[in-house]
């Protein structure tokens, strides 16, 4: 097996975050092109889906089955978001490799997404790791807690962020692998992030978060990837054409841009393993699934530089 250097993880959120914010449910059949075509581009984590009850997120509701099919495609880390333990049990049954639970920062962003006070949040989070303790190691999933409106909600306002790192420091005690900082309402900017971020590392350990979430809500998504980038954070979360945003969260419209990310990193000369043209082709077929949908981003607009070429040739170089 041939070993490619990456310097960036990207992982793309598009399939869960991006398509449950759009009215239009896209057949399982093309979601599973569109993963497998990103994979052949390069990426190697896809959120693919949503352990929730269907009457709430109907645009999710095949995410067994699209585990299943993601499952034939070596070497990618299936990505799963669940709201609580029953949401773990389903994704730990399809075989995910990584689960992440939202954890509002925003109590009333909390009780409002899913009714559950901060120590009500801490309690299932807890059965949660004593769950997993019970899985055997092959078909464990890491745990990740995303603390999500750490930047700020839409109903709180600012979001204290000594609450942020309190919290943080309460869910890695309880014993989940790691937490990510979500900016569910593109509210953040650099400077917090670079204090946020800090300030976690400090009080749990740079080794307990590796990867932030960002959204472009404010046009402040690259600035804070760079900043993410800067600090050492080595997994971004991205939505391809940025369709996406949070249903709990008015104003919310879309992820950072996956291809506009991955030629910013690249064009840095940082390693993605990802070939921006090719994303550029999935990017079409994702689009003529959801015709009627908006998809965001510059460089699908104004093409690639003349003379750009990535540091390498996708599928060929890649793990497995
Ligand atoms: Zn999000």
């Amino acid at each position: 097996m041939k070993t490619q250097t990456i310097d960036i993880r990207i992982s793309e959120v598009g399939p869960r975050d991006g398509l449950q914010s759009i009215d239009t449910i896209m057949p399982t059949a093309d979601k599973c092109a569109w993963i497998e075509t990103q994979f052949d581009a390069g990426t190697r984590e896809i959120e693919v889906g949503s352990f929730v009850p269907p009457r709430l997120l109907p645009q999710l509701a095949d995410t067994a089955e699209v585990v299943a099919f993601s499952r034939k495609l070596k070497g990618l880390v299936i990505a799963v978001l669940v709201p609580n333990l029953k949401g773990l049990q389903n994704a730990v049954d399809a075989g995910a490799h990584k689960v992440s639970i939202p954890f509002s920062m925003s109590e009333s962003h909390s009780l409002k997404n899913v009714r559950k006070t901060h120590a009500q949040m801490l309690e299932e989070i807890g059965r949660c790791v004593s769950y997993l303790g019970g899985v055997p190691r092959e078909r464990r999933p890491t745990l990740e807690v995303g603390l999500s409106t750490a930047f700020g909600c839409t109903i709180e306002g600012p979001v204290p962020e000594d609450r942020v790192i309190r919290m943080a420091e309460k869910v890695i005690e309880l014993g989940v692998d790691e937490v990510g900082l979500s900016d569910t309402t593109g509210y953040g900017n650099p400077a917090q992030l670079k204090r946020l971020t800090q300030e976690i590392w400090n009080h749990c350990g740079r080794e307990r978060m590796t990867g932030v979430h960002l959204h472009n809500t404010r046009g402040q998504g690259l600035a804070n990837a760079l900043m993410a980038v800067e600090l050492g954070i080595t997994t971004l979360d991205a939505s391809l054409g940025g369709i996406g945003g949070c249903p709990y969260a008015p104003g919310a419209s879309g992820n950072i841009v996956t291809e506009d990310l991955v030629w910013m990193l690249e064009a840095m000369g940082l390693r993605t393993g990802i070939d921006v043209e090719q994303l550029l082709e999935v990017r079409r077929q994702v689009q003529a699934s959801v015709p009627n949908e908006t998809m965001y981003g510059f460089l699908a607009d104004a093409g690639l530089p003349k003379g750009f070429a990535s540091h390498q040739g996708g599928r060929i170089q890649q793990n497995g």
